[in-house]
């Protein structure tokens, strides 16, 4: 596991403040993050986990203001990267942050990159947008960055077209393209799911030394707690667009509250068995407009639900300090009596 930086002097350089995003079903607004907040210092490495639909990527696309168009708003909250609101930002002022300051790789690159452009093309392109450098400056420096990302041989690959490249290498070219101006924050979203297990353990080598060598914070963005315990500082465990569990790693892995962190936590693969997929938690996460509206949005698969449950919504609050679990189970006003905490 990783060791806790002496980082809490600091400020944080990016605030998140019951964060509600939402998006248009059928005419009608659901909230698919809902009441999110975290706050990311320098040199940290926040993990965001959860199943898919949970809210990660939608609080990610969020911060990026990447949202679609149509259909889908910011409805309450705020973000501060650096003291500055990001949510009320012009889409030109937010060009300028995009890329420079913070920058966002994705699970699939072949999505992200752009299949007629070379490879050269498009990093020279993230220098360019953003630094006053000639095309030849930007070539010579594309050369040492993907060089930086472990390609052995960067002058051929800027020739090549992203099909080209296994996917190990493309992910390392999306890496290269999202560190070219040093951003003081990476959102990774899934970095490394698409890839196998020595090339994401390769991928996740790279992140980490980026991140020591740039003093960069990362959001990490995944499904796979295994991760977490590699590459985290904190952790916030998302279930259906809520935060449940909020904790620094250690606490998390050691001491779960949360019945669904639990769960997670079952589900990584231990060293002797084959990889479990999360599909090991029974049921699914209830789509956007079929959310209750009142109770918790996790009782219908929780192995310690109770009648309450469905009627009461839990709100998350510090159990000690600095962990907080949104959870019926330590609600401190409600009877204790065969509740069967443990
Ligand atoms: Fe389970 Fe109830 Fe806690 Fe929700 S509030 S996680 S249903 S015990």
């Amino acid at each position: 596991m990783k060791i806790k930086s002496n980082i809490h002097h600091e400020e944080a350089i990016l605030k998140i403040a019951n964060l509600k995003t939402a998006f248009d079903i059928n005419g009608t607004y659901h909230n698919a993050v809902d009441d999110v907040s975290l706050s990311i210092k320098r040199r940290e490495v926040v993990g965001v986990v959860g199943e898919s639909g949970c809210g990660k990527s939608v609080m990610s696309l969020s911060i990026m203001k990447l949202l679609p168009k149509q259909g889908s708003k910011i409805v309450g909250g705020h973000i501060y990267f650096e003291g500055k609101r990001l949510d009320t930002l012009s889409e030109q002022e937010m060009n300028r942050i995009r890329g420079k300051d913070i920058s966002m790789i994705f699970q699939e690159p072949m999505t992200s990159l752009n299949p007629v452009f070379t490879i050269g093309f498009q990093v020279s392109e993230a220098f360019l947008n953003h630094m006053k450098i000639s095309k030849k400056e930007a070539r010579i420096q594309s050369i040492q960055l993907l060089k930086s990302v472990g390609i052995s041989r960067p002058e051929k690959m800027m020739d090549e077209y992203p099909h080209q490249l296994s996917g190990g290498m493309r992910q390392r070219v999306m890496i290269a393209i999202a560190i070219a101006c040093q951003p003081k924050l990476l959102i990774a979203d899934e970095p490394t799911t698409a890839l196998d297990v020595t090339v994401q353990a390769q991928i996740l080598e790279l992140l980490k030394e980026i991140q020591d060598a740039n003093d960069m914070a990362i959001i990490l963005i995944t499904h796979d707690l295994g991760i977490v315990a590699e590459m985290c500082d904190h952790v916030i465990v998302m279930y259906a667009g809520k935060m449940v569990e909020k904790a620094d790693v250690d606490t998390l892995f050691y001491n779960p509250k949360h019945p669904y962190t639990s769960l997670l936590l079952g589900a990584i693969p231990k060293m002797d068995e084959e990889k479990k997929e999360l599909s090991s938690i029974k049921g699914i996460v209830p789509s956007l407009n079929e959310m209750p509206t009142v109770g918790c949005r996790f009782a219908a698969r929780c192995p310690k639900a109770m009648p309450e449950c469905t009627v009461i919504t839990p709100i998350l609050a510090e159990i000690e300090s600095g962990h907080e679990v949104s959870c019926l189970l330590y609600d401190t006003s409600m009877p204790k009596e065969g509740m069967g905490i443990s």
